[in-house]
C-alpha cells in the first residue's frame, strides 16, 4: 500500500493510484475528460499544462504487450480520438507522447501539448521533464489552472458528443 496524498490535501492509502483513479476511487481534479470500457482519460493538474491528457488503462498492467487484442484497438482509437480533439477544439500542433513500464503506477501515456514557451527548454525528450517541473512550480497559479480546467471541459465535451 502507499499514502497518496490528494490535491485537497486529503490521505489515501492505495495499492495502485492509477487503478484508484481509473476505477474511480479517486476523483481527480477536473474530472475524467472521457472513458472507454478499457481506458480512461484524465489530466493530472499537479502538472497544469493546457490540453496534457493521461490515457490509462483500466486494468492493472505494466507494458504495452500486455494488452489484449480489444484493449489494444481501444487504446489506439482513443488515443487518435483525443489527438483529434486536442487539434480541433485547442488549436494544439504538435503532442509528446511517452510512457514508462517501471513505474509505481500502471499503464498509461501522457500526451503533453506542445507550446512556443517550452523552447527555452530544449527541444525533444530531453525537455520534457524541465517543462513538466515548471508547470508545477511556476504555472500552478489560479488564471492558469482555470485555462487547463476549460481545456479540459472543452476535450470532454468534444470526445463526448
Ligand atoms: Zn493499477
Amino acid at each position: 500500500m502507499r499514502e497518496i496524498t490528494l490535491s485537497n490535501g486529503k490521505t489515501v492509502a492505495v495499492e495502485c493510484l492509477s487503478c484508484a483513479i481509473t476505477n474511480g476511487l479517486i476523483e481527480i481534479d477536473g474530472g475524467v475528460i472521457v472513458e472507454t470500457e478499457y481506458f480512461h482519460a484524465h489530466q493530472d493538474v499537479a502538472y497544469p499544462i493546457k490540453g496534457l491528457v493521461i490515457l490509462a488503462s483500466k486494468r492493472h498492467i505494466k507494458c504495452l504487450d500486455e494488452l489484449n487484442e480489444e484493449e489494444m484497438i481501444d487504446y489506439i482509437n482513443l488515443l487518435s480520438k483525443i489527438r483529434k480533439a486536442q487539434r480541433e477544439v485547442l488549436g494544439i500542433e504538435h503532442v509528446y507522447y511517452f510512457y514508462n513500464e517501471d513505474t509505481t503506477h500502471h499503464f498509461h501515456t501522457w500526451m503533453v501539448p506542445r507550446y512556443e514557451w517550452m523552447n527555452e527548454f530544449g527541444r525533444s525528450v530531453e525537455s520534457v521533464r524541465p517543462v513538466l517541473l515548471h508547470a508545477r512550480n511556476e504555472l500552478n497559479n489560479g488564471e492558469n489552472v482555470n485555462r487547463v480546467i476549460e481545456g479540459i471541459d472543452a476535450l470532454r465535451e468534444e470526445l463526448n458528443k
